[in-house]
């Protein structure tokens, strides 16, 4: 007999491939990417690049180049991005396996124009412009260097020029507008190179932000950040825990570290196989008074009480009518009751963070079929 897992996440890769095919659509005649960074948001680069890749994704989108790496292994012809750029003597191993890297500043320019001359041809290049963000990409000086010295692009395929968006998951943010011209404007001097400026939700605001190819992550795993309207996606991740005990807390008696959390009755309350070092942010403890974590047993809400520790959490199941639950139980963490965007919204922080967190002491599971 298998041992049964303490927890679960189970990867719907038909979700996730109708997902692409709805934002790809969405998008038409320009086209949709996959980012796949951090083991795509945590589920498994390569089981969601080879369905993202059979559903016809022909551009990923990586961080490191050791994430990159390991994609080319199994994706042979693949555009594969990597957007930290070149650094720390990476360029010769990012020119053999035929990446692309995503170069934001003068540097990376200089680092990839020697590995061309050592190599002695071309080398496919993305150029990153910062529009706002001040986050990675090329500044107002450095644009104006390579405009003025066209030179330094000599050796590179150019295959893309891209900026990232501060506030796109706000519609009525007014940085969204000004990106956009900022990135016209500084695009301009490559006016035969294909651009890119929207991921998930920028690919939200509308056709003015598509341009050639649109960046998407989170939404491609069925998260929710856009603030105008719901993305046409749909769930991709469930995450699951078991019940180890369920006992009765007297009142007056106090639940977890630091006593947070009081009885004012008597109750019960459900011990779950679940707590930080699994992923699930200690921001959804919760005291007397205070809802903040949530979690589902048979798509009934119960919520955390008392301290979420390392490895276990407690629920109140207080109103659970009788046998609705019982010891081994699954308890949905993320699921068709808790989504991803309201787990992190509960626990404080963002669903991308409880994705990128989910600890490999999760099982992973991975269920294909089904329309896709
Ligand atoms: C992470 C990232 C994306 C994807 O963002 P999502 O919000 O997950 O769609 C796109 N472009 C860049 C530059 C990124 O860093």
């Amino acid at each position: 007999m298998p041992i049964e897992p303490r927890g679960r996440i189970t990867v719907d890769l038909s979700a996730l491939v109708r997902n692409w095919k709805s934002l790809a659509n969405l998008v038409a005649p320009a086209a949709c990417a996959g980012v796949v960074k951090a083991d795509a948001y945590g589920l498994g680069a390569e089981p969601v690049t080879k369905a993202l890749w059979t559903a016809g994704c022909r551009s990923f989108f990586v961080a490191s180049c050791e994430e990159a790496l390991a994609l080319r292994a199994s994706l042979k012809d693949a555009r594969i991005f990597v957007l930290d750029g070149i650094f720390g003597g990476n360029g010769s191993e990012l020119a053999r396996a035929n990446l692309i890297p995503v170069l934001s500043t003068l540097d990376h320019v200089a680092a990839w124009r020697t590995e061309a001359n050592r190599r002695g041809r071309t080398l496919p290049a993305a150029l990153q412009i910062d529009s706002g963000l001040n986050r990675l990409g090329f500044d107002r000086d450095e644009i104006a260097t390579l405009r003025n010295q066209p030179d330094q692009l000599a050796g590179f395929d150019v295959q893309l020029v891209l900026s990232h968006l501060a506030s796109a998951d706000d519609p009525k943010a007014l940085e969204n507008e000004n990106q956009r011209q900022a990135f016209l404007a500084h695009a301009d001097y490559l006016p035969n190179v294909p651009r890119s400026l929207a991921a998930s939700d920028g690919l939200m605001l509308g056709k003015d932000y598509h341009f050639d190819l649109v960046r998407p992550g989170y939404a491609l795993y069925g998260g929710q950040a856009f603030r105008g309207r719901s993305t046409p996606v749909e769930p991709v991740v469930t995450v699951t825990a078991k019940i180890l005990q369920v006992r009765t807390v007297r009142a007056g008696e106090a639940v977890g570290y630091s006593a947070t959390y009081r009885a004012t009755s008597d109750m019960r309350i459900a011990v779950i196989a679940a707590g930080y070092a699994d992923g699930m942010p200690r921001g959804a403890s919760a005291g007397n008074g205070e809802v903040h974590g949530i979690a589902a047993i048979q798509g009934k809400r119960v919520p955390v009480i008392g301290r979420v520790s390392m490895d276990l959490i407690a629920l109140d199941v207080t109103g659970l009518p009788d046998g609705v639950m019982n010891q081994c139980d699954d308890v949905e963490l993320i699921g068709p009751t808790v989504s991803l965007d309201k787990a992190g919204h509960n626990a404080g922080t963002i669903g991308y963070e409880i994705l990128t967190r989910l600890s490999p002491r999760f099982a992973r599971s991975y269920k294909s079929g089904g329309a896709a």
